[in-house]
């Protein structure tokens, strides 16, 4: 998968050879290279573990909770609709009544 300019990894494969900010040097979804590199501390990686906090941090989900709320989303306008029309024939109702005690 592509991910722009900060590449996907399964594992870091310069040195040091972990996430530099959890210093991981496995994580079971991957690291993304950051593309920098210190002559000092070597390249940067980022565990997909640090890089979802930080995502969740910013406001960010993950695939499987946009999922959950899309379907959140698509129930909620469903019965929005079932109301609407409930609501549309309890005014049509009203309307009656009113109109029949002459009000
Ligand atoms: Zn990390």
């Amino acid at each position: 998968m592509t991910a722009g300019r900060f590449p996907r990894l399964p594992v870091p494969l310069l040195a040091p050879g972990f996430c530099f900010t959890c210093r991981k040097e496995k994580c079971g979804s991957g690291f993304t290279d950051t593309q920098i590199t210190d002559d000092w501390l070597g390249r940067f990686y980022l565990c997909d573990d640090c890089l979802m906090e930080m995502g969740r941090g910013a406001g960010m989900r993950s695939a499987e909770e946009v999922e959950v709320l899309v379907a959140d989303l698509g129930q909620a306008r469903v019965e929005c609709e079932r109301l609407t029309v409930r609501l549309r024939a309890l005014e049509t109702i009203r309307v009656l009544v009113q109109e029949a005690q002459g009000v």
